[in-house]
């Protein structure tokens, strides 16, 4: 573009002897207000002179010095962005006679900066009628652009947040830490959340907190590496996982008390046990004392027993009442052994009635897992009541139940198998089971195994069924470790 070009040509040391025609209308500089004047002193701001003078007296000197970049002063006061360079006039003895320094103004032209502003609008328009909310942040956090949807997420106009940290939009602890992983990121370049997904927590203008799933992206543009987040509320999702949740949770509870009628009646015998014994005990002290033969060793002897059986009693109850109660929905660390031995006390009297064998085969360390205890227990109640009426329809000889736990690396948790030596499932497929209503029982719910799939599913978990061999049936189930970094993590932008 020749015609868009500064030249001016000046004297070895820097005066100014002709200007061109564009380098005056774009300086309003004429060639009678600037002879002799020096090159530097009237062309650029002033942070520029001296790099333009080194550059210069280079040239002048015979050099060829690089291109310069800075701001020059145009004809209304202001300043302009431009681009220079130098070459040196030589005489017939190849003598310097001067610098002819040729620039271009590089603002951009009325037609480049109005399709620019076009592009730029069209740009927004799509990024403002998209559903998600979608912003940018540069390499040290602050946000750049904030489309419309992101406004409507977080409560701020977009002119609130450009130009701030990017962490004013994440609750604590996330905000303090997320210039640590801006940082981290930086450094060891380990992308932990760029290209994935992840649910986080977002902080909305009003204070309020929210769950959202962002996706992080990056672009490196012009050398400079910028971030994108698409974030999508789920607050309403999250609403409705819980509600499906919570009536899960109801449903569970009304099959344990639906079950309570026929734990009742082997309770109600394992109850009658001490209180046989508590009243024969009574009797006796009694008759001691109306006798007045009490002996005060014999006494205490029996209210001993009677103090014994009293909390056998009382223990097989708290058992039948915590089995009934409503399960909390919070998961607490939970010891898997001690809900074996816990469900075995509870289902003791229906496993001696049906001259059930049982053995427990546990590792002498397994680590706490994460457990909503009531339901899981209710899921091996329901397994074992399964294996043992199973192995009692088909008068089984010498009924075996074994429920053996083994801890699991990779993918890392516990499995507990209840493995018995009933009928097996014939012809069955083990998967048809877990389907809600299938039962091959006279008053059977179909319900049990298909609640115990979705307790275990609730729990990150897995349940199947397989053959035993050489016969009977095994039903597995496979719970995780907590993970390390159980928190549920904040709206981490880029690292
Ligand atoms: P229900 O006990 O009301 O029938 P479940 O969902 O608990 O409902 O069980 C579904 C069916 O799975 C049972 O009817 C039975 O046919 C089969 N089943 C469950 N456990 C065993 C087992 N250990 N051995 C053989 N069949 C079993």
């Amino acid at each position: 573009m020749p015609g868009r070009t500064f030249v001016i040509i000046a004297g070895p040391d820097g005066a100014i002897r002709q200007l061109n025609q564009y380098c005056q209308s774009v300086t309003g500089l004429t060639p009678a207000q600037v002879q002799g004047q020096r090159v530097w002193e009237i062309l650029p701001t002033p942070e520029h002179t001296e790099s333009m003078r080194t550059g210069f007296l280079r040239a002048a000197a015979g050099d060829i010095p690089e291109d310069q970049r800075g701001y020059w002063r145009g004809r209304d006061g202001g300043m302009f962005p431009a681009h220079w360079g130098y070459s040196c006039l030589l005489d017939a003895e190849g003598g310097g006679m001067g610098v002819v320094v040729t620039g271009a103004d590089l603002r951009l032209s009325n037609r480049m900066q109005a399709e620019l502003t076009d592009a730029l609008d069209r740009q927004q328009a799509i990024l403002d009628t998209a559903v998600d909310g979608i912003l940018t942040i540069d390499e040290t956090g602050l946000i750049q652009s904030f489309n419309r949807a992101a406004e409507r997420i977080f409560g701020y106009r977009a002119g609130e947040v450009v130009g701030r940290n990017v962490s004013m939009l994440m609750p604590q602890p996330y905000r303090a830490e997320h210039d640590g992983y801006l940082h981290n990121y930086q450094t060891t370049r380990r992308k932990k959340i760029i290209g994935i997904g992840r649910e986080v927590e977002g902080l909305r203008k009003d204070g309020t907190t929210f769950p959202l799933e962002l996706a992080v992206g990056e672009v490196v543009v012009s050398g400079q590496r910028i971030f994108t987040g698409i974030i999508r509320d789920i607050t309403d999702r999250k609403q409705i996982e819980l509600e499906a949740r919570r009536r899960q949770d109801e449903l569970a509870h009304l099959t344990r008390v639906h079950s309570m009628g026929d734990l009742a009646a082997g309770l109600a015998h394992e109850i009658n046990q001490p209180l046989t014994a508590i009243l024969g005990h009574s009797r006796a002290c009694l008759r001691m004392i109306g006798a007045g033969t009490a002996d005060m060793d014999l006494l205490r002897e029996s209210m001993e027993q009677i103090a014994r059986q009293g909390e056998r009693a009382a223990e097989v109850i708290r058992r039948l009442r915590k089995y009934v109660e409503k399960g909390e929905i919070e998961k607490q660390p939970s010891d898997l052994p001690a809900s074996v031995q816990e469900v075995l006390g509870l289902l003791q009297h229906e496993l001696r009635e049906h001259g059930v064998r049982v053995q427990v085969k546990a590792p002498s360390y397994l680590p706490p897992l994460l457990l909503d205890r009531v339901q899981i227990e209710q899921v091996l109640v329901n397994l074992v009541r399964n294996a043992v009426e199973a192995m009692a329809e088909a008068r089984v000889e010498g009924p075996e139940l074994e429920l053996v736990l083994v801890q699991s690396e990779a993918p890392a948790g516990v499995r507990t198998s209840v493995v018995d030596n009933g009928p097996g499932f014939g012809a069955k497929q083990p998967d048809d089971l877990f389907a809600p209503f299938f039962t091959t029982k006279k008053s059977g719910l179909g319900q049990g195994l298909s609640i115990c799939r979705r307790i275990v599913d609730a729990h990150g978990g897995r349940i199947w069924a397989e053959s035993n061999q050489p016969r009977g049936a095994v039903f597995h189930v496979w719970l995780p470790l907590p993970a390390r970094d159980g928190r549920n993590g904040g709206l981490r932008g880029a690292a």
